[in-house]
Formats: structure tokens, sequence, C-alpha cells
């Protein structure tokens, strides 16, 4: 198995100050991660240097993910929240370098929320060409641009690996990659099988996450077929676990992911739970490709 394991940091704290990140970071060592997933939503006010500090001294791995808002939505026809959009990538891309990171993923080509609409072809073309440029900062910091495939009522512009495909193809630029999530597969593909496959050459970035994003195995999802596909892709690139509760709160996040309940309340017993999980599943399939 040569994947990194990571854990989103909305397991461990809702936000992104010293004192979050520290949490964040101890969370994530001791449930047995290899890599923290840094929700970097607000690149603006984070203090790298001292973020980088604590994380070399945890000798974990790090990756960052954010979504675009509507004041920051590329794939809009409104050229300040175009030109926010881009500044707030180019900044997230320095941010991560300065952690040591290699993947920014997520909702990185448009807002995160319902829209009113599909996206109009002008708006499309607008994040197409951000995201070119994006890529291409991302590659001198040798790091991978992810676009992660989200459901209808997160993002208009794709919501399958399908459609996802189709989109890269239009960007044309080899540093973006795929990025899939379990809980939103769930959701909008017809099986967890078939996406994998088909976007294999492409995927750079997994997110496990149950279908009420609680803890694995107690919901809806068909982790056994994604994981055999995972293994017959020769999937080798980051696996991060997702969950939200509602114990946990980032006001920015929360709201914006509609995370009402509370699904969980002990993040150590929920992290160390998702790191066996993933790590049986994957051990579990090792062994597939030589049948
Ligand atoms: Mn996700």
């Amino acid at each position: 198995m040569t994947n990194i394991i990571g854990c989103h940091g909305a397991v461990w704290a809702g936000s992104i100050d010293d004192e979050g990140f520290r949490a964040m970071v101890e969370g994530t060592r001791k449930a047995g991660f290899d890599m923290l997933e840094l929700p970097l939503l607000d690149p603006y006010g984070f203090d790298a240097k001292a973020a980088r500090a604590i994380l070399d001294e945890s000798g974990l791995g790090i990756n960052a993910s954010l979504a675009l808002s509507y004041d920051t939505d590329i794939s809009s026809e409104r050229p300040e929240a175009i030109a926010a959009g881009e500044a707030l990538l180019e900044r997230a891309v320095d941010v991560l370098h300065d952690l040591g990171g290699h993947y920014l993923i997520g909702v990185t080509y448009g807002a995160l929320m319902k829209h009113a609409g599909p996206a109009t072809e002008q708006g499309r073309r607008n994040g197409i060409e951000v995201l070119r440029r994006i890529a291409e900062k991302a590659r001198a910091a040798d790091m991978v641009l992810g676009l992660e495939v989200v459901n209808r009522y997160e993002s208009n512009l794709f919501n399958t690996a399908k459609e996802a495909l189709a989109y890269l193809d239009e960007i044309d630029n080899d540093n973006v990659k795929i990025h899939l999530d379990t809980y939103h597969m769930n959701i909008e593909e017809s099986d967890m099988f078939g996406p994998v496959l088909a976007s294999a050459d492409k995927l750079g970035y997994i997110h496990i996450g149950e279908s009420h994003r609680g803890y694995l195995g107690s919901g809806s999802v068909d982790f056994d077929s994604f994981f055999r596909a995972l293994a017959i892709a020769g999937y080798t690139g980051p696996i991060t676990f997702e969950s939200f509760s509602s114990v946990v709160v980032d006001p920015g996040f929360s709201n914006m992911l509609a995370i009402w309940r509370n699904l969980w309340d002990d993040a150590d017993d929920l992290g160390r739970e998702a790191n066996y999980f993933i790590r049986n599943k994957l051990r579990a399939v090792e062994t597939i490709t030589l049948q």
C-alpha cells in the first residue's frame, strides 16, 4: 500500500488559528493518520510559518482543500468575484507551498453553494482561464491542483466523474486532476466502481466520507466496490477521511455544507476508527490485481 492516508481538519477543530491548527495536527497524528488536510477557506489570516513549525515537529504531511464562495466565484460573470477568486487561489498555493504540501484540492473551480441555475457558457470559460493559470503556478510550486466532484446542491459545473472528465478536457492542463469523494458519488453516480475506472488516469485525490458524513461503515456508501475499484485502477495518490458534526463548528464551513446534526461527539474515537477502516479496506483489496 503506497497511498498516504489523511484526515480532514474539521474532524478536530473549527478554525485554523494557532489553537485550532495544533488540535488538528495533534488529533490527526494520534489517530494514526499520515497527513492532515487543512481546510484553507481563508488563506489570508493564516500564519504558515508558525504552522510549519508545529507540523514539522509532528512528522505529519499536509495538503489543503478549499471551496470558493459567491464572492470568489471564478466561474461567474462578475469580474470582481473572478479576480477575488484568482487572488485567493494564488494565496492558497503560496500558503500550502510554505507548509510543504503538494495537493491543493476541493471546490477550487467555482462557488460551493446551491446555484439558482446551470453555469453559463461565459462563466464556465472564465473559470477555465483562471484554472489554467493557477495550474501553472501550482506546478511551479511542485503542487497538483485538484477539482473535487461534488453534488448538485454544491456546484452547477459538474456533479459526476464523467462530467468532470469533459471539463478537464476543456482545461487541457495535465497538472489538474480529478478529486473524487464517496459522499458525493453516493448521491450522483450510478455506482461506486465505474467512475473510478473511467477517471483512473486523471485521478489525483480521494475523499472518504459516509452518506451522512459520520462514522465510516454506519451509512449507505458501498465502500467495498469503491476500494476494489481503487485497487484495479492502481490508484496510488492521497486518501483523506472527511467527516463533519455539529460538535465541531466552523461558521462558514458548517453552514455552507449544511452540517446541522450531531453525528459524533468523540473526534478521537471517530478518527481512530476511520484510520483503521481505510487501511483495512486498502489491505483487503491489495491482492485483487494478482488474482
Ligand atoms: Mn470532500
